[in-house]
């Protein structure tokens, strides 16, 4: 199948370092498991070398111009490989613009997921979730204390709404660092203490003068999205 993503290939994870990887076919229809990072031709012998055809179909290239750059199969730079690949070859990945460049890959491939993530959700989007307060199950309208069902969702349901679409959210890794594409929303950041300020869980972050502030402090979103 031609595509204009199919070069994007299928965006999964290694099952030893966790980075991120693609997927793609070779002519048999196997799976070749490619690295997201693009590696100088020269570090790389020529049977570790690989290229994505226009119909997303992984073929090893053999020889090329040893100015150009290719693509290399995830297993001989993970870093918990059991056969390594050349150690040139794995140094040169693990430095910081390969990185980036690798990030920038991951991103362009969950672009389309992220255009789907809609910022505003309906109340039925958030029906989805179970609402934490009044324990109503996916799919049925939250009831208040006498049991009357509610036409708006408690807030604590759209909190959770957010936090499930956030942590279900592939987070792209490359030789060990993460990134976050999806930001957390203001609400959510909400739901731990800032660090910076006296505000506890649930309130604003607060000024110089105790007055609350409309954004969180980015120590606070800094401390949300740290991974732990
Ligand atoms: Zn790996
Ligand atoms: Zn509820
Ligand atoms: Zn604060």
């Amino acid at each position: 199948m031609s595509s204009k993503y199919a070069d994007l290939g299928r965006l999964g994870h290694c099952w030893r370092c966790g980075d991120s990887v693609q997927g793609y076919p070779d002519h048999d229809g196997q799976e070749v498991v490619l690295d997201v990072r693009e590696a100088p031709t020269h570090l790389v012998p020529e049977e570790l070398r690989w290229r994505v055809n226009g119909n997303g179909i992984a073929l090893p290239l053999g020889w090329t111009d040893p100015t150009d750059t290719v693509r290399i199969r995830h297993e001989p730079v993970c870093t918990a490989s059991p056969r390594p690949g050349p150690e040139p070859l794995r140094n040169h990945l693990n430095r910081a613009r390969p990185i980036a460049r690798g990030h920038e890959n991951v991103a362009a491939a969950l672009t389309e997921q992220l255009r789907g993530q809609n910022r505003n959700p309906t109340s039925d989007d958030v029906r989805t979730v179970l609402c934490p307060r009044c324990e109503a199950d996916p799919d049925f309208q939250c009831v208040d204390t006498s049991g009357t069902p509610r036409q708006a969702n408690h807030k604590e349901r759209v909190a959770a709404f957010h936090q499930a679409r956030y942590d279900a959210f592939p987070v792209p890794q490359v030789a060990g660092q993460t990134a976050r594409l999806l930001r957390p929303s203001r609400h959510q950041v909400r739901t731990i203490p800032c660090p910076r300020c006296p505000a506890p869980s649930g309130q604003p972050c607060t000024d110089d003068k105790g007055q609350p502030r409309t954004a969180n402090h980015m120590e606070r979103v800094d401390a949300y999205t740290s991974d732990i």
